[in-house]
């Protein structure tokens, strides 16, 4: 199985390094490289994760050798069926998960502190987009650090 890894590391590389920037940004070649790091700790103990990683494998051995044909909008739903399951398996948070949750908690805070303390919604939005903003990054990031990230 750490050959097999190794494996889809190095056709990871290649591709990175043979596929033009936009290509790179629509192939989203980072979060690829994420799920096969997460995928290679979880296969030990599930099956479904092996599975996805011996698939993965296969898809990027024919994204290789058919750059031109590649269909993005199955591309991502390819991916996105790998990180669902490693989100809802096995725990993991999408990017920017905390900071998505506390932007929209300090606004609508921020909206009630804005009509009574304040007595400006804008300053209040602003505030509680703020504090929303510092809390949800740091949250991502200590998460981030933790590889809770996917
Ligand atoms: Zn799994």
């Amino acid at each position: 199985m750490e050959d097999r890894i190794e494996f889809v590391k190095t056709i990871l590389k290649k591709l990175r390094d043979t596929v033009s920037k936009e290509r790179l940004k629509q192939l989203d070649l980072d979060k690829c490289e994420r799920a096969v790091e997460k995928l290679s700790i979880f296969s030990e103990s599930c099956e479904e994760c092996q599975y996805y990683l011996l698939e993965l494998e296969e898809y990027f051995i024919q994204l290789e050798a058919n750059q031109d044909e590649t269909d993005f909008k199955q591309h991502k739903q390819f991916i996105y069926g790998i990180t669902s399951h490693l989100q809802k398996n096995h725990k993991l948070l999408p990017e920017g998960y905390y900071l998505s949750i506390f932007m929209s908690l300090g606004m609508s805070i921020g909206v009630v502190f804005g009509l009574t303390i304040f007595e400006n919604i804008g300053i209040g939005i602003a505030i509680g987009m703020c504090t929303g903003l510092a809390i949800g990054a740091g949250l991502d990031a200590d998460a981030n650090k933790k590889g809770k990230t996917i």
